[in-house]
C-alpha cells in the first residue's frame, strides 16, 4: 500500500475549466484527519484562484472497484468512466449515465451529480469516511447537494443487473451536443421550473464575454474558456448574470461551481 506524499497539479492543466496556478498538493492514500486541506477530486466543477486553500487528492489507494454480498464497493478516487465500463462488462445497471459526468466517485457523490431524472445519490447504499460507514438513510441530499462534510473514501453502491445500452447511447449523444470548449459544466443551478440557461439568454448574455471568458453560444449556462481565460473574468461573468436574472426576474442564481 502506497504512503502520502506530496505532487505538484497545474491547475490550468488539471481542471476542466482549464484556469487556475500550480500548487503542491496533499496525495492521502491513508484514511486520517485532514482537516487543514480542502478535498478536491478531478476538478470538473472548479474554479481556482491564486489564494486557493491548500487541497489534497485521494491517491492510488482508494482506486478500485470490488464487488462483496450483493453490494458494489467504488474507492473515491475512482473515475466515472473506469465505473461505466465496469458496469458495461459485468451487466450492472444504473451507471449508463456516467458517460456524461466527468470526475471521480467523491466529487461525484459529494455533489450528488446527475442529469434529468437522474442522480448518483438514488443508487448509494452508504459511504466510508474516516468516522467509518455512514448509512444514506443518514445523510441530506437533494439536487445537486449533499450535507457530506468528511472526505469519502469509498462509496457502496446497491447492485442492480441489467446494463442498458440504448439509454447509455442516449447519454452520450446529449454530451455530444454540449460545448467542447473548456468548461466546468453548468455555471448555475436550475431554478425550481426553471432553466438557468433560459435565463442568461433571456437577459441577452447568451455568447457574452469578457476577455476569453464566455457564456457560450451553444448552452448559455456553460461558462466556456475560448483560451486565455482568468478568474477574474469567470468571476465578473458570474456576478453579472446574477444581477441581471435578479433584477429582470427577481430570481436568485445559485452557483454550481465552486469558486476557490
Ligand atoms: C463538460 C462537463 C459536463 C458536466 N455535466 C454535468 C451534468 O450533466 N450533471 C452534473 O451533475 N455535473 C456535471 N458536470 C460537473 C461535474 O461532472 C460534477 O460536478 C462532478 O461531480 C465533479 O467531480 P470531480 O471529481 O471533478 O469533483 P471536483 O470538481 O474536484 O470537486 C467537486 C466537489 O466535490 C468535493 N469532493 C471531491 N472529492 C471528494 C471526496 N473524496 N470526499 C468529499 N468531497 C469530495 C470537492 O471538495 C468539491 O466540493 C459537468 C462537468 C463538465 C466539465
Amino acid at each position: 500500500m502506497l504512503k502520502n506524499y506530496f505532487k505538484e497539479i497545474n491547475f490550468s492543466k488539471y481542471t476542466s475549466i482549464k484556469i487556475g496556478p500550480k500548487a503542491s498538493v496533499l496525495v492521502i492514500n491513508e484514511i486520517g484527519d485532514y482537516s487543514k486541506h480542502h478535498i478536491f477530486g478531478l476538478g470538473n466543477n472548479a474554479l481556482i484562484s491564486n489564494s486557493h486553500p491548500d487541497f489534497a487528492v485521494l491517491g492510488e489507494n482508494f482506486s478500485y472497484i470490488k464487488e462483496e454480498n450483493g453490494l458494489l464497493y467504488v474507492g473515491a478516487a475512482t473515475k466515472s468512466a473506469r465505473l461505466l465500463t465496469y458496469a458495461k462488462k459485468n451487466n450492472l445497471a444504473n451507471f449508463e449515465f456516467l458517460g456524461k459526468l466527468p470526475g471521480n466517485m467523491g466529487g461525484l457523490v459529494k455533489m450528488n451529480a446527475g442529469l434529468k431524472e437522474w442522480e448518483i445519490f438514488s443508487y448509494v447504499h452508504s459511504i466510508k469516511t474516516k468516522a467509518g460507514y455512514i448509512k444514506k438513510e443518514d445523510i441530506e441530499y437533494s439536487y445537486r447537494h449533499t450535507n457530506i462534510k468528511d472526505i469519502i473514501y469509498e462509496v457502496v453502491f446497491n447492485i442492480e443487473e441489467g446494463f442498458k445500452k440504448e439509454q447509455a447511447e442516449i447519454f452520450k449523444i446529449m454530451r455530444e451536443n454540449q460545448p467542447q470548449t473548456p468548461s466546468a459544466g453548468s455555471c448555475f443551478k436550475n431554478p425550481i421550473n426553471d432553466s438557468a440557461g433560459r435565463l442568461i439568454e433571456a437577459v441577452g448574455l447568451k455568447g457574452f464575454s469578457k476577455g476569453d471568458m464566455s457564456f457560450s453560444i451553444k448552452h448559455s449556462n456553460f461558462l466556456v474558456n475560448n483560451g486565455e481565460g482568468t478568474y477574474e473574468d469567470a468571476k465578473y461573468l458570474i456576478s453579472l448574470a446574477k444581477e441581471k436574472v435578479k433584477k429582470e426576474f427577481n430570481i436568485i442564481l445559485e452557483e454550481e461551481i465552486i469558486s476557490y
